[in-house]
């Protein structure tokens, strides 16, 4: 048993709120500030459903903790992409084998659920309308203002865990240090949440497990599924150009641009003009960022070291794996050298949280361009084929991604092989029949052969192996 710490968290969002339980479950004693109200009794984003879609990585995490099966209830399986095209046709592609699918969940629920788990521990203490404002690192001393009362109070826990989010002040005050490494990079391009309400019978209006898009060449609407019958609609547009933000200025350029693009959602979206104009523009960015602790007492976790674009829908199945993997650090440290268990912890996670941030880029195009494309989705077919007939040799990457605990870097590498290998594959491709042909099946084998380390991961789901 490790020392018992005083540890502060900034920011209950849902990394910080499910790190919480997992700190507290080692034994130590965690107060967590977080700068808004306290989310159960206060209703956010204008009440609109936001959701979120979650798959193995952060089942997995919520596992370690008992919380999975309360929340299964209330997540929405999505077996596959669902194309829409702009005659309103639609196709339907699988995301994996049979059984495998990505959840969608509510944002805020999931968050509160965390909260209402962690909050009855008594080693657990939430503080809202507490506002970091500076950190002193190496005192580890936090500057706290009380939103409601504008009180400033310091605080100073022996390990401090920033949480905070994209824009995080804890990582703000290391950015001051020596030597800190900082990128982020803006897309030029924003997103802006709409609404499918659902039917008067409480019915979904779309295909309930499917993940919907509308995808349209440099642009793209997406729908998630809600527990109540309604969709949350993401439109990613441009913020400048033709077709863009800009563009749109009133209610008819609107309904013209959306009549034409995404005709078979226009009758779905009764209140599409006041959402589009009071929902803001929300900006997308990526940020890396090394190191993520200081002087073995403040580490980062979450989006406040990884930022990621929401393309692949892995952010804060990335933040959630963060903690699983340090839990599993936690489990064989004796509880000294916490500088040492932070460095190794984030040696172990930065590869693989620049390959989620690279990935999560490659997948917008992807999905807003490619998956319109039939020779796309002929390879798609193909993949699939290949993966049943060697399943210890080839994974298609979404699946790695989504429905394995593989290291994302691992995963990454693995996907830019096999895509090689597959552009070799779909030059003898016209069909799904020619999958069969000789010179097809010869290629995979010829190619197939040093795809061996697979085996090895496809041994070993219980663990990260980085
Ligand atoms: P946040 O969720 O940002 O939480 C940070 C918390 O810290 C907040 O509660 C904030 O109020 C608080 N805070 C901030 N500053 C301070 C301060 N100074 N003092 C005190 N408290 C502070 N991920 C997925 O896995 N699947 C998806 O489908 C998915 N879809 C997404 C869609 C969109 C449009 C976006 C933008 C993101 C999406 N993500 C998705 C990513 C996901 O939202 C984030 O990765 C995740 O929320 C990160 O959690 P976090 O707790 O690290 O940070």
């Amino acid at each position: 048993m490790t020392q018992k710490k005083n540890i502060a968290i900034m920011g209950a969002g849902l990394v910080g709120s499910l790190l919480s339980l997992y700190l507290a479950k080692r034994g130590h004693k965690v107060d967590v500030y977080e700068r808004r109200p306290d989310m159960r009794k206060t209703t956010l984003d204008g009440g609109r459903s936001i959701n979120l879609a979650l798959s193995d990585r952060g089942w997995r995490a919520l596992r370690g903790i008992g919380i999975e099966e309360d929340v299964r209830k209330v997540a929405i399986p999505m077996h596959g992409r669902m194309m829409h095209d702009e005659q309103g046709g639609l196709t339907f592609q699988p995301y994996g084998k049979e059984g495998q699918s990505i959840y969608s969940v509510s944002r805020g629920g999931l968050n509160a659920a965390l909260m209402n788990l962690s909050e009855p521990n008594e080693d657990i203490t939430y503080h809202f309308n507490q506002q970091a404002l500076d950190v002193n690192l190496r005192e580890n001393q936090v500057q706290l203002r009380n939103t409601e009362t504008e009180e400033i109070e310091t605080i100073q826990p022996d390990l401090l865990f920033g949480a905070d989010g994209a824009f995080s002040v804890v990582r703000g005050a290391m950015q001051k240090t020596e030597r800190f490494n900082y990128s982020q990079s803006y897309l030029e391009y924003g997103y802006k949440e709409l609404t499918i309400p659902a039917a008067p019978d409480g019915e979904w209006l779309l295909e309930k497990n499917a993940l919907h898009i509308w995808p349209r060449g440099n642009y793209m609407m997406i729908a998630l599924p809600n527990i109540d019958g309604s969709f949350t609609c993401t439109l990613f547009f441009p913020y400048e150009g033709e077709r863009s933000f800009a563009a749109i200025k009133n209610d008819t350029d609107l309904l013209n641009f959306f009549l034409e693009v995404f005709p078979d959602a226009v009758p779905l979206m009764p209140d599409l003009a006041q959402d589009y104009f009071s929902n803001p523009i929300g900006a997308l960015v990526t940020i890396k960022c090394f190191p993520w602790s200081h002087d073995g007492k403040s580490l980062l976790i979450g989006d406040a070291c990884h930022a990621v674009v929401p393309f692949y829908g892995q952010g804060m199945n990335a933040g959630f794996e963060d903690i699983f993997v340090l839990d599993q650090m936690l489990e064989d440290f004796d509880g000294e050298d916490w500088n040492t268990l932070f460095k190794d912890f984030e040696r172990r996670r930065k590869p693989n949280a620049d390959a989620i941030a690279d990935l999560a880029v490659m997948n917008f195009i992807e999905m807003r361009d490619k998956v319109a494309d039939p020779r796309f989705l002929l390879q798609k077919k193909i993949e699939a084929k290949i993966s049943e007939q060697y399943p210890d040799k080839w994974i298609p990457l979404y699946s790695m991604v989504t429905f394995t605990d593989f290291p994302y870097s691992y995963a990454l590498e693995t996907g830019q092989n096999q895509d090689s290998i597959m552009k070799k594959v779909m030059k003898h491709i016209q069909s799904i029949e020619d999958y069969n042909k000789p010179e097809v099946q010869q290629l995979l084998q010829e190619q197939l052969v040093h795809k061996e380390k697979l085996k090895r991961y496809a041994g070993e789901t219980s663990e990260v192996k980085e």
